[in-house]
């Protein structure tokens, strides 16, 4: 035999192993699943063609020739039918009513052709052609059954083309693959006609169609893993190995045998290795994904969480805020003396203590109202030029009491000529009022500084004290809800720790900034604001 004629039966067998691997593994594997099930036909239609082919090509009798070519054309007949098939299970059109009319008529035709190939109708002999001693002489329904052949091959081609434009991701490469094995296919499979209308051509591109198969079950059986860049590792490695693997059957003595196949060895393993960083990559990105399309999920949870929370907060509040207000209303006429003078001064003391308690959580709900304001976005401001000495003074003189009590000095120092500033009155009293508040309540013994002074365009009041100081801890996290440091847990008992966060919000409303030092724990600490002028 002609040396390169090697190649024609080489070729099929190829195919045929090729097909006979991968279809035995869907029979064996995964046969329930509709997909592996077509695949499996598909390949064994191929096998079938790819075995008699090898025969055909083997055979030295024009007899055995005739039947072994005779023989390959059941599994062509069923190639490109159990194809299109294939796709149109694959794009789930198989159980629409026209595609079922589709397949019904393609396959009433391929029975057809099965029924001519038993007799010569199909196959009419065999002649010799080109390199070929036996090459099929066509008979009547050869033709018929070729452009049926090219119309399956043609139609599947088009679905998946359109299925091509409109899907995205996976489902996207996973067409394209489809598209490139059946334009493979073409190329390859197609030099296999020619010959039998006495073009001289012969089928050199039959090893193309174990590229084809091997494309096409890639594609199907991938399908939920394909990214395009594990596709292409996959490909390009596999391409170098298929190279280096051809060149180690052409080496021409040991030597080269043998540093071809280090080389070959070298390349599967840099291949393998290549594939498992992209595939990981890819892995780590699905699930950095997948933990963002999470967390995006909990936070707007979350975000809906809090509003309940605001809402609920702010309709409690106000609940809460009549019946104090009209305690407090009570008290303060039973100690005016408008109901008759209290008889006993027990009693006298006790209502105060009430009073302080009724007043403390006014203070509270206060807070509560405010931060579900805050929360809400709801918080509204009176702006006006206001000096802000006014409202210290007053801050100062409703604490003084407070002050004296605890036995703690006080300093105010006030810059002259201080510019006025645009702001709302309550809200920079609630401020100054918390930070002095806070100042006496964590300071035991040494002083409270009360400042007001102008730096650049800013006009900034700051309240010192000698008291508990701030962990760095603190300084980070002070101006947050519900924050309270270990110290002042200890110190007092009273507050929840929202008063700083409504007065940085409170500043945030003013354009201006609040700020808080201290030279650390139980060495005193800073606490101010600055507006704009
Ligand atoms: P509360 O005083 O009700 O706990 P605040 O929001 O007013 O809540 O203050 C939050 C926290 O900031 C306090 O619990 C305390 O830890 C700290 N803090 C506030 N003012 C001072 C201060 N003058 N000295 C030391 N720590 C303070």
């Amino acid at each position: 035999m002609n040396s390169s004629l090697w190649y024609f039966p080489l070729s099929a067998l190829v195919n045929a192993v090729t097909s006979t691997v991968l279809g035995s593994y869907f029979l064996l594997t995964s046969f329930r699943k509709r997909v592996a099930r077509h695949l499996f036909f598909f390949c064994a239609a191929v096998a079938v063609w790819s075995y008699g082919y090898f025969l055909w090509q083997l055979a030295d009798t024009a007899d055995s020739a005739l039947f072994w070519s005779k023989a390959l054309m059941f599994g062509a007949i069923f190639t490109s039918i159990s194809y299109l098939h294939l796709v149109l299970v694959f794009l789930q059109l198989d159980k629409e009513k026209f595609y079922k009319v589709v397949l019904a008529i393609f396959y009433f035709f391929s029975f057809i052709w099965v029924i001519a190939n038993f007799f010569n109708y199909f196959v009419a002999g065999v002649e010799p052609q080109s390199y070929f001693k036996f090459w099929p002489i066509p008979g009547p329904f050869y033709t018929p059954y070729l452009v049926a052949f090219f119309f399956h091959v043609l139609y599947a081609s088009v679905l998946l083309f359109k299925n091509y434009r409109i899907k995205k991701g996976s489902e996207k490469i996973q067409t394209a693959l489809l598209l490139i094995g059946i334009f493979i296919a073409f190329v390859g499979g197609s030099t296999n006609y020619p010959l039998w209308y006495h073009l001289n051509i012969a089928p050199w591109g039959n090893a193309l169609v174990s590229l084809y198969v091997i494309l096409t079950v890639y594609a199907m059986m991938k399908y939920k893993f394909l990214d395009v860049k594990v596709v292409s590792a996959e490909l390009f490695a596999g391409l170098f190995f298929i190279i280096f693997l051809v060149d180690v059957f052409l080496s021409k003595n040991i030597t080269e045998f043998i540093v071809r196949l280090i080389a070959l060895v070298f390349t599967g393993i840099v291949g393998i290795m290549l594939i498992r960083s992209v595939r990981q990559e890819v892995k780590r990105r699905e699930e950095i994904q997948k933990l963002a399309a999470e967390l995006k999920a909990a936070n707007e949870k979350l975000i809906e969480l809090d509003k309940a929370k605001s809402e609920f907060l702010s309709i409690a509040s106000h609940q809460l805020r009549t019946p104090l207000t009209i305690i407090k209303g009570y008290i303060s006429m039973i100690q005016d003396g408008d109901y008759g003078s209290v008889p006993n001064p027990k009693i006298g003391e006790v209502l105060s203590n009430v009073y302080q308690s009724n007043e403390h959580l006014i203070h509270l709900v206060n807070d509560f109202l405010d931060v579900s304001r805050i929360d809400a976005g709801r918080t509204e401001y009176k702006f006006e030029k206001v000096n802000l000495k006014d409202i210290l003074e007053e801050v100062v003189k409703q604490n003084a009491h407070r002050i004296k009590e605890k036995g703690l000095k006080l300093k105010l120092i006030m810059a002259k000529n201080l510019p006025k500033v645009s702001a709302d009155v309550e809200k920079i009293h609630h401020v100054m009022f918390n930070f002095f508040s806070n100042s006496i309540k964590y300071t035991d013994k040494g002083f409270i500084k009360a400042e007001l002074f102008r730096d650049g365009n800013w006009v900034v009041c700051q309240i010192s004290d000698s008291g508990i100081g701030l962990t760095p801890a603190d300084k980070q996290n002070l101006f947050q809800k519900f924050y309270r440091s270990e110290n002042a847990r200890h110190k007092s008992v009273e507050g929840v720790g929202l008063g700083l966060f409504v007065c940085h919000k409170f500043i945030e409303g003013h354009h201006g900034e609040v700020f808080a030092k201290s030279p650390g724990p139980g060495k005193g600490s800073v606490f101010g604001f600055r507006v704009p002028i």
